[in-house]
């Protein structure tokens, strides 16, 4: 199944000619998962034809304006274009609020259902082939880290092994590569008799506005790719104490200790007008590192 990243907003607070607040697209398959909506955010989404009525889940890190304001306009624009998809929103408690007050005060409706649900640690979401778990971050406010992790595939499937067996061909095949136990002369044959071992799935991390720390080591180990707050560079590594952000380098370090195999590097102050030199800081640390554009988009691979 194809997984990609579509970064639609990079900058961090203010946005700049070139980068729009916080929001970040995982498309898996037909599905759309969005993490933050930062204030014109549905422009990006907009331009990268990720399209309105699709099946979507929508998370918020934090109620920072920058990575949450801009769910208003985007769901209006959904709903100008009748979407009639469900939509499930997922945020902290105060997200649900957030929602109806704006609905009273600005006096809009939706044309699809929506679901609001509070996150807590843990898995948020819970589907056949992948979950979706939240962890604490570090910030000024409270803030959430995800993860999207697929399940464990089923393995490399021998045709062989099960002519051997004497399965015929077609739906007892396709059930068993698709890890199924099927029931063959009165005997259970076990799909690992003809697959060879489970094959990993991939896992995403987002950050969110965050200072690295030990929890978050653990949440995003072994991750695929991690997109990671890199507000600053080490000349303002204090100022990123102080606002509980992180610098490119603090983000790279964490990378290596989780061992993700890529890093995006975003959330950029406006101060920079050369984000290379934050890129450049990442890459004394970790090997395999972006610097994000807004609309860039980058495939996931299995790693096997
Ligand atoms: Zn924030």
């Amino acid at each position: 199944m194809q997984l990609k990243v579509i970064l639609l907003g990079t900058a961090s607070a203010m946005p700049t000619y070139e980068r729009g607040l916080s929001s970040t697209a995982i498309v898996r398959g037909g599905e759309v998962m969005l993490f933050d909506v930062g204030e014109g955010a549905q422009r990006n989404f907009l331009k990268s034809g990720i399209g309105t009525n699709r099946r979507m889940k929508v998370f918020i890190t934090h109620m920072h304006s920058d990575h949450c304001v801009g769910l208003l306009g985007l769901l209006q624009t959904m709903s100008l274009q009748n979407r009639n998809m469900p939509m499930q929103l997922y945020g902290p408690e105060q997200i649900n609020d957030f929602i109806h007050n704006n609905m009273k005060l600005l006096n809009f409706g939706f044309t699809f259902p929506i679901t609001i649900n509070t996150v807590s640690e843990g898995i948020v979401v819970e589907e056949s082939d992948y979950v979706i778990k939240a962890k604490l971050a570090n910030h000024s406010i409270k803030s959430y880290s995800y993860c999207m992790e697929e399940r464990e595939r089923p393995g490399i499937f021998y045709p062989e092994k099960a002519k051997t067996l004497g399965i015929p061909e077609g739906n007892l095949w396709h059930k068993l590569q698709q890890g199924e136990d099927i029931e063959f002369n009165d005997k259970i044959i076990k799909s690992e008799e003809v697959t060879g071992p489970k094959r990993n799935g991939r896992k995403i991390g987002i950050s969110g506005d965050t200072r690295p720390d030990d929890n978050l080591i653990e949440f995003f180990h072994d991750c695929d790719l991690l997109i990671f707050d890199s507000t600053y560079t080490d000349e303002h590594k204090e100022k990123a104490k102080d606002n509980m952000h992180s610098t490119a380098r603090e983000a790279a370090t964490l990378a290596v200790k989780s061992n993700v195999r890529k890093i995006i590097l975003s959330h950029f102050s406006a101060r920079y007008e050369d984000i290379n030199l934050l890129a450049k800081e990442a890459m004394e640390i970790h090997s395999n590192v972006v610097a994000a554009e807004d609309l860039l988009t980058i495939e996931v691979p299995y790693d096997q």
